[in-house]
C-alpha cells in the first residue's frame, strides 16, 4: 500500500484535521499523481457536513487536483512520469453501460465512483486531493496544459466543467440572454464561458459588492436580487438561468425571470426546494439540472481553457486554514475560489 497524508474530517461535527491512510498500490493501468495544488468546493463542504446524505468518514475532501505524474502502471499508454495532470470528481465507472459508452460517466447506469465520499469497485473507500498524491484509473486522470497556471487551474476540473457542460449541452451563445445566479466558484467560471461563447450575460446575486467584479468577469449587466426595481426590469427575459446556488432560494421568483420556453438549469444542490406548477406552466417553461461532466468534454473544456487563455479566479491557502476558508466560503466571502497549495501539508 501506498503511505498517503491529507487532511480528514473524522465525522461531520468536527473540523478537518491531518490523517495518514492508505492508496492501493499502482496497479496496470493506473497513474499516481503527486497533488501539488486543489480546489475547495461548495460540495466539500456539503458532504463532510452530512448535508446530502450520510458520508464515508473518516472523510479527505478534494475534487479539484492537479498535480505531476509521478508512476505509471505497466500498461498506461496516455501518461508519462513528471508530466502534469488532473483528476475531478469521479475516479471509476462501469465503462460498459450506454450513458459510459456515450461519454457520460458521470450518469453510470451502475453509478460512478466518485473521488471521495465514495467506494471503489473494490469496496475500499476513495479519498479526494486534500491529499499529498493518490492513485487513479488511467480513463480518468485529465492532460493538463503547462501553458496555464496549476493553481489556477485546478478548479476547473470540478467548478469549470460543471458550467462549462450545461452550457454546451443547451448550445448557450450568440442571441441568448443567459442569467448566472450566484456569483461564487461555479457561478464566476459560468460568466466566463457565457461570454466565451457569446451569450449576453447578467449576474443574478444577493451581494451588492460583487458588481464590479462581476463587470471585470465579462458580465454585461448585474442584478442585486434583494432590489424588487432591479428584478422586476428583468422578469420574463432570460433564455437560460444557470443556478449555481448553494443555499435555499425562492425557485418560483427565479422561474419568474424566464422568458416564454427558457430554462432554469440547476447545477447547485441545497436542501429540497418547493416548486409551484404555475411558475412552469406560465410561459411553458422547462427545469433540468446537470453533474460535472463526461471526461471526453472534461479534456475537450480543459483544452479550450488552455486555448483561450480561461482559469479560474482563485486566493491560495494554506491547508490549516481550511476551516476559516469553508467559513468564509459560505458567508459568500471568496474571489472566487480558493485553492489550497498542497506544499503547506
Ligand atoms: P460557492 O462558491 O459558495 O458559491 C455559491 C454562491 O451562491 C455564493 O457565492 C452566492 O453568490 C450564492 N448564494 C449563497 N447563498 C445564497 C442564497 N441563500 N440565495 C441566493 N444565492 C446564494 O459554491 P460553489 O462551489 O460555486 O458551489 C455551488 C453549488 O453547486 C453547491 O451547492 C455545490 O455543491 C454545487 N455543485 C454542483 C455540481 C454538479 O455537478 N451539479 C458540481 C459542483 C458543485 P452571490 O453572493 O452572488 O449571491
Ligand atoms: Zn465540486
Amino acid at each position: 500500500m501506498i503511505q498517503s497524508k491529507g487532511y480528514a474530517a473524522q465525522n461531520a461535527e468536527t473540523d478537518l484535521a491531518p490523517w495518514n491512510f492508505e492508496h492501493r498500490e499502482v496497479g496496470p493501468h493506473d497513474v499516481q499523481l503527486e497533488i501539488l495544488y486543489c480546489g475547495v468546493c461548495h460540495s466539500d463542504l456539503h458532504q463532510i457536513k452530512n448535508d446530502w446524505f450520510p458520508g464515508i468518514f473518516p472523510m479527505v475532501p478534494g475534487h479539484e487536483i492537479v498535480g505531476k505524474v509521478i508512476k505509471v502502471g505497466d500498461h498506461v499508454k496516455n501518461f508519462k512520469v513528471n508530466e502534469l495532470a488532473g483528476v475531478g470528481c469521479m475516479v471509476d465507472s462501469c465503462q460498459v453501460c450506454e450513458n459510459c459508452k456515450a461519454d457520460l460517466e458521470q450518469y453510470c447506469l451502475e453509478g460512478s465512483t466518485q473521488t471521495y465520499n465514495g467506494k471503489g469497485r473494490d469496496g475500499v473507500p476513495t479519498y479526494g486531493g486534500y491529499a499529498n498524491t493518490i492513485v487513479v484509473r488511467e480513463e480518468f486522470v485529465l492532460h493538463i496544459s503547462e501553458k496555464l497556471s496549476l493553481a489556477a487551474t485546478a478548479p476547473l476540473l470540478c467548478a469549470g466543467i460543471t458550467t462549462y457542460s450545461p452550457l454546451r449541452h443547451w448550445k448557450v451563445g450568440k442571441g441568448h440572454k443567459l442569467a448566472v445566479l450566484g456569483l461564487g466558484g461555479l457561478g464566476h467560471m459560468a460568466v466566463k464561458f457565457g461570454v466565451a461563447f457569446g451569450a449576453e450575460v447578467t449576474v443574478l446575486s444577493t451581494s451588492p459588492n460583487k458588481e464590479a467584479a462581476a463587470k471585470a468577469l465579462g458580465a454585461h449587466h448585474f442584478v442585486v436580487t434583494s432590489d424588487a426595481e432591479q428584478v422586476k426590469a428583468v422578469t420574463g427575459t432570460f433564455d437560460f438561468i444557470l443556478d449555481t446556488v448553494s443555499a435555499d432560494h425562492d425557485m418560483n421568483m427565479y422561474l419568474s425571470l424566464l422568458r416564454t420556453n427558457g430554462t432554469h438549469i440547476v447545477v447547485g444542490v441545497p436542501a429540497p426546494y418547493p416548486i409551484h406548477p404555475f411558475s412552469l406552466i406560465g410561459g411553458r417553461k422547462s427545469l433540468a439540472g446537470s453533474g460535472i461532466g463526461g471526461i471526453k468534454e472534461t479534456q475537450e473544456m480543459l483544452d479550450f481553457c488552455a486555448e483561450n487563455n480561461i482559469v479560474s479566479d482563485i486566493e491560495l491557502i494554506d491547508i490549516k486554514d481550511i476551516t476559516a476558508s469553508y467559513q468564509r466560503m459560505v458567508k459568500g466571502d471568496v474571489r472566487y475560489r480558493f485553492v489550497i497549495d498542497m506544499k503547506t501539508l
